[in-house]
C-alpha cells in the first residue's frame, strides 16, 4: 500500500506527543527529528524536508502550542496543515478553452503510464465534465503505441485520430485538432512520444508540438514509484516545456511518498490527478488535504 512506511513512522513519531497534554520544546524537537528521518526515508527531496521541518518546528514551539493543554494534538495539526500546503494547499482545477476545442498534451517517459492516462483522462472528462473527447496518436516511435491508444479508445468508445507513424507529430497534432473541430469534439488529448530517458530529440519534438498547437494544458505523467527520479524528470520537463500540471500514476502500488510530497514544492506545478490502478476508470482528482490525512493515517 502507498505510504505505508511513512504513515507508520509518522504515527510512531507522534505517539508520545499525542498522549501528553502539555508539551515542552524538547518534545517537539524529538518528534521533529523523527519526522525528518521518516520523510527522508520516504524519499522526499532533502531541501523540501529541511524547509518543512523548520516551518513546523517554528510554528510548534510558539507560545500558544506550548501553553496549551493539548499541545501534542496541535503539533499533529500543524504537520497536517503543512503537508497539505506542501502538496499545493487546495485542489487545482483543470483548464478548459473559453471557445473552440480544449487541447491537452500528454507527456512523460516511457512506462510512466502516459498512454493509459490519456485514455483515463478522456473517460473522466466524458463522465465528470460532460465533454466529448478525442484522442490523438502522436507517439510515432514506440512500436505499438498507436495500436495501444486505439485499443484504449475502442474500449472506451472514444474516437482516436491517427495518421500512422510516417507523418510528423506536429502534423498529426494539427490535423487532429482540425478533425476535432470538423467532428464536433470539444477536448483533444494528444499522446506524445515518450522515451526511456530524457534526450534532446524528445524535448525538441515536444517543444515543436507545443509551439504548433499551443495547448491549454501540458500534463506530465510521472510514476510515483520512482520517487526522486520522478521529481528530477518533472524538473527537466518543466524547464523545457513549462508544463502546466502533473499526473502521478501508480499510487495504488507501494510508493514511499517522495514524489507526491516533493513535486509541487520543487517544480511549483500542481498535481491535478492521480492514477490508482490499471483500469481506465482508475483516475482521481488530487486533493492535497485528503492526501495529507491519508499520509498521517
Ligand atoms: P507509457 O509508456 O507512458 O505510455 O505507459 P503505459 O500507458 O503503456 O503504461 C505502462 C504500464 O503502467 C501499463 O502496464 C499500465 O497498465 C500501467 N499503469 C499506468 N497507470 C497505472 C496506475 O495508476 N496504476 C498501476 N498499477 N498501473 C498503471
Amino acid at each position: 500500500m502507498a505510504f505505508e512506511g511513512l504513515t507508520g513512522r509518522l504515527q510512531d513519531a507522534f505517539s508520545g506527543l499525542r498522549k501528553k497534554g502539555k508539551i515542552t520544546e524538547a518534545d517537539v524537537k524529538d518528534a521533529m527529528r523523527e519526522v525528518r528521518l521518516a520523510l527522508l526515508e520516504a524519499d522526499v527531496n532533502y531541501k523540501v524536508v529541511r524547509e518543512f521541518v523548520k516551518t513546523v518546528r517554528e510554528k510548534a514551539i510558539g507560545e500558544e502550542v506550548l501553553e496549551s493543554i493539548n499541545g501534542g494534538q496541535q503539533v499533529v495539526k500543524i504537520v497536517n496543515d503543512e503537508l497539505t500546503h506542501l502538496m499545493g494547499g487546495t485542489q487545482e482545477k483543470i483548464i478548459f478553452a473559453d471557445r473552440g476545442p480544449t487541447v491537452y498534451m500528454m507527456t512523460g517517459l516511457q512506462g510512466a503510464g502516459k498512454t493509459t492516462t490519456a485514455g483515463k483522462l478522456a473517460n473522466y472528462l466524458r463522465k465528470q465534465e460532460n465533454k466529448k473527447p478525442m484522442l490523438v496518436a502522436a507517439d510515432i516511435y514506440r512500436p505499438a503505441a498507436i495500436d495501444q491508444l486505439q485499443t484504449v479508445g475502442s474500449d472506451l468508445n472514444i474516437p482516436v485520430f491517427s495518421m500512422g507513424d510516417q507523418v510528423s507529430p506536429v502534423e498529426i497534432a494539427e490535423k487532429g485538432i482540425q478533425e476535432a473541430k470538423d467532428t464536433n469534439r470539444d477536448v483533444v488529448i494528444i499522446d506524445t512520444a515518450g522515451r526511456l530517458h530524457i534526450d534532446e530529440t524528445l524535448m525538441d519534438e515536444l517543444e515543436n508540438v507545443k509551439t504548433a498547437v499551443n495547448p491549454h494544458e501540458i500534463f506530465l505523467v510521472v510514476d510515483a514509484m520512482t520517487g526522486q527520479d520522478a521529481v528530477n524528470v518533472a524538473n527537466t520537463f518543466n524547464d523545457r516545456l513549462d508544463i502546466t500540471s502533473v499526473i502521478l500514476t501508480k499510487l495504488d502500488g507501494d510508493t514511499r511518498g517522495g514524489a507526491a510530497l516533493s513535486i509541487r514544492s520543487v517544480t511549483q506545478k500542481p498535481i491535478k490527478f492521480t492514477g490508482t490502478g490499471e483500469r481506465l476508470d482508475a483516475l482521481e482528482p488530487f486533493h492535497p488535504d485528503r492526501m495529507a490525512n491519508r499520509i498521517l493515517g
